[in-house]
């Protein structure tokens, strides 16, 4: 298990674009999950049941990783990283479909329609056929946790009770 920080220090990783998309979608960067790095691939896959080419999943708080090392050989323990951050960020302040969750993040990171496979592909295309750049805020708000309360139908006034003081 790393510390967050520790890993963003050793490895020198930023999260300045964290911070720039949490802007865009309205939301504190506050970080509140744990990373389990796995010693190797056949552990990852154990743990997770993901193919190799899934560098990482995050899952109720907690990242589970391949060795940052095999990660970075590739390029890509960065963006990995910061993909799953924003998991953990979208999920702690909105309760939005799966789709739109994965295609956002892929689309506010930057990802290509070409380097996508299977879900992660789908989602970032229905993602771009559904929602235009200017209209995320607008699109996404609806599934932020804050206004679903508004739809609460947890409290009932008793019948009979007098709608006037
Ligand atoms: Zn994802």
């Amino acid at each position: 298990m790393r510390n967050l920080n520790d890993l963003l220090n050793v490895y020198g990783l930023s999260l300045n674009r964290i911070y720039k998309i949490a802007k865009t979608l309205q939301i504190d960067v506050k970080i509140d999950a744990i990373i389990i790095e796995c010693d190797n691939i056949y552990e990852f896959h154990q743990i997770t049941g993901k193919p190799y080419h899934i560098g990482a999943i995050y899952i109720n708080g907690v990242i589970i990783s391949q060795p940052f090392n095999i990660l970075r050989q590739k390029g890509i323990l960065e963006s990995t990283i910061e993909h799953e951050l924003l998991h953990h960020l979208i999920e702690k302040n909105y309760s939005m479909p799966k789709w739109l969750e994965e295609g956002l993040i892929l689309y506010l990171t930057g990802s290509k329609l070409e380097d996508l496979k299977g879900e992660h592909k789908d989602a970032l295309k229905r993602f771009m056929q559904e929602v235009s750049y200017e209209d995320i805020p607008s699109y996404v708000a609806r599934y932020h946790n804050d206004n679903r309360s508004n739809f609460d139908p947890g409290f009932q006034f008793p019948s009979g009770t007098p709608s006037e003081p």
